[in-house]
């Protein structure tokens, strides 16, 4: 009651229109979720993303919910999570995802929900890591686990520029480290990420997980770049 009584003076703002939102616990309005262009990647056996990943990576399934272009809502939103530090936009792309996973027969079966790990520098320059709000709510939908510890990034995008032709042929593929795989082992698995663009990270992330026996790997990011 009293949350309802203060939000009529101070209405909480959509991070994508920055218009007041009806329910005051919500960071994206309904207008923007209805606006925002959905893909159905996940109820598709082919899709553009698992044909970005085909021949990289082992993955069982892949999808992008949202159509990701310059200038729309799903662009201003990413924005204000990674940028602004908006973390209810992670939880609430989160749970609108998990939602439609959570009635999807592939993915009901998952394990773990895995966010992308950023490396430590850029995690400490941040504050935070975007995925982990998003991966963390997809895991509530799915009622099963997240697990944000035992993937580590130890190579930073950044660190590859200044290597040599031949040091960074030789570092594409390691860019992450898993330290307990055991854990995996015989497990149904979710990686988490934003954005796809080119899918190379994505696959490095679903390689390590590829090499413990019998992990399936899915994939799940909220946008796909055009
Ligand atoms: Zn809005």
């Amino acid at each position: 009651m009293l949350k309802e009584i203060i939000s009529l003076f101070y209405p909480q703002i959509c991070a994508g229109c920055r218009k007041p939102v009806h329910k005051s616990h919500w960071a994206i309005c309904l207008n923007c979720r209805i606006k925002m262009p959905r893909t159905k990647f996940q109820v598709f056996d082919e899709n553009p993303v698992l044909k970005l990943l085909e021949g990289k990576c082992d993955v069982k399934h892949a999808f992008a919910f949202y159509y990701f272009k310059t200038d729309n809502t799903v662009q201003d939103l990413m924005h204000a999570l990674k940028y602004k530090g908006v973390i209810k936009v992670g939880e609430e792309f989160g749970q609108i995802v998990g939602q439609h996973l959570s009635r999807n027969k592939r993915y009901k079966t998952i394990d773990y929900v895995i966010p992308l790990p950023l490396h430590i520098s850029k995690q400490r320059l941040r504050g935070f890591n975007q995925c982990d709000s998003i991966a963390q709510s997809i895991a509530l939908k799915l009622n099963t686990k997240f697990e944000n510890n035992l993937v580590k990034r130890i190579t930073s995008n950044e660190s590859q520029t200044t290597k040599t032709h031949f040091e960074r042929h030789e570092n594409v593929d390691k860019i992450f480290k898993i330290k307990n795989s055991e854990i995996f082992k015989n497990k149904s698995i979710l990686l988490i990420d934003d954005v796809i663009t080119t899918g190379s990270t994505l696959s490095s992330l679903a390689k390590e997980f590829n090499d413990i026996p019998n992990c399936r790997v899915y994939v799940g990011t909220i946008a796909m770049a055009s």
